[in-house]
């Protein structure tokens, strides 16, 4: 048999959460958040499917859900954004990322991944018959290498650029000057910029998360996607939604309608209906998650790791004390010896580079946390 991925393996996430629960070890590896979402979105659920919500929703997704996520993104990033023709749901932002990959990614096509990437893209660009160009953002601060950007785009054809902002697993985040320089670089090529942007309302220390969605005079080119998952706290729900022009949404819906048709009806409806009794709830994650990301830090004090500052999402990335050990061995071993769970960072790289550090989700109550800090230093 011929595999289309032959350097695939299990995802590195379920991989130590399986180590995880077989070290009985405290999961601060998988990214998700280990409290319980809303009971109202409970409660809400439920009563959709008592309501009769069982059968397919529209394909492109729940209309009310949609006009709520039109208003949000007027309301925080100043765009308007027609719900009819420019907004999609899909089952996640992973599979949202998959259609649009598939939608516009063809043989040969060449799609620009900074690296430490999210797992799902370079294998969703190959499955295309696409071949990701991986650069790599530059240590400590993870910038991106403008100069070494500059020159692929000089001298490749490149299809699509993929941006992670903010981003997993650095924390690090875009500004307006970041996004204007590479929609400048990018603009003759007329290259399709896809900003994943599933940590939008996580972003610390009073700064703001600044969308792809805001280039005005780069729209026509931008398809950026989101995550309720990460937002409301429940990740296995797995709804999530991408934006772009009227024109590259009827491209990616073509996928969208083949690969799934339509997601799962009774969540598009209660999150709308959460989301609607409760307007404040995405402003309030920002501060709920930087008290956090504080806590973690003010709890994680007493362990040997030193932590790189985090501005957004919710990790945390911290040096490996012993830096001769590959990284992937050091978090097995940090599990099945001192029961916490992490993620290497050399997992984000397609060549497993290794600068030596592990990655920490604190979207964890805080006794998990204080667990955590009481096997480290046992
Ligand atoms: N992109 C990034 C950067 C992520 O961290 C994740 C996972 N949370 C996803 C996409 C996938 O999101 P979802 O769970 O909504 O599929
Ligand atoms: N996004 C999550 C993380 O980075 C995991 C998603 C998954 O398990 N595929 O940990």
């Amino acid at each position: 048999m011929i595999s289309k991925l032959p350097n695939a393996s299990v995802s590195i996430f379920a991989k130590m959460t399986q180590l995880a629960i077989e070290n009985n070890a405290v999961n601060l590896a998988q990214g998700f958040p280990d409290f319980p979402c809303p009971p109202r979105l409970q409660e809400l659920l439920s009563i959709a499917s008592q309501r009769g919500f069982n059968q397919y929703s529209a394909m492109p997704g729940y209309l009310p859900l949609r006009e709520w996520i039109a208003q949000h993104l007027e309301s925080t990033y100043h765009v308007k954004i027609d719900p009819i023709h420019e907004i999609t749901i899909s089952a996640g932002a992973t599979q949202g990322l998959f259609s649009i990959i598939s939608a516009f990614v063809g043989t040969n096509d060449k799609v620009i991944v900074f690296e430490p990437a999210y797992d799902s893209y370079g294998p969703a660009i190959v499955l295309q018959g696409g071949i990701p160009i991986y650069i790599r953002m530059r240590e400590p601060e993870f910038d991106i290498p403008w100069d070494e950007l500059e020159i692929v785009l000089r001298t490749q054809k490149i299809k699509m650029i993929m941006v992670n902002n903010p981003h997993n697993p650095t924390g690090t985040i875009w500004t307006m000057q970041d996004f204007i320089r590479l929609s400048d670089l990018c603009r003759d090529q007329n290259i399709i910029l896809l900003t994943d942007e599933v940590y939008d309302s996580m972003v610390y220390d009073h700064q703001y998360h600044i969308s792809g969605l805001q280039l005005k005079n780069y729209f026509e080119h931008i398809i950026s996607c989101f995550s309720f998952g990460k937002t409301l706290h429940n990740t296995g729900w797995k709804i999530g939604y991408n934006i772009a022009s009227e024109a590259l949404t009827k491209e990616i819906r073509k996928v969208h309608q083949f690969m799934i048709f339509s997601v799962h009806y009774p969540s598009q409806v209660a999150i709308a209906e959460f989301l609607q009794e409760n307007p404040n709830f995405i402003q309030e994650i920002k501060n709920f998650y930087e008290q956090k990301r504080n806590d973690f830090y003010s709890i994680m004090d007493t362990s040997k790791f030193h932590f790189l500052p985090t501005k957004a999402s919710y990790f945390s990335l911290a040096k490996v004390p012993d830096a001769k050990l590959n990284t992937m061995d050091y978090a097995v071993q940090l599990c099945k010896e001192k029961a916490v769970a992490t993620i290497p960072l050399s997992a984000f790289y397609h060549d497993h580079y290794d600068p030596h550090l592990i990655r920490f989700c604190f979207a964890k109550k805080n006794e998990t946390m204080i667990s955590a800090a009481q096997n480290l230093i046992n």
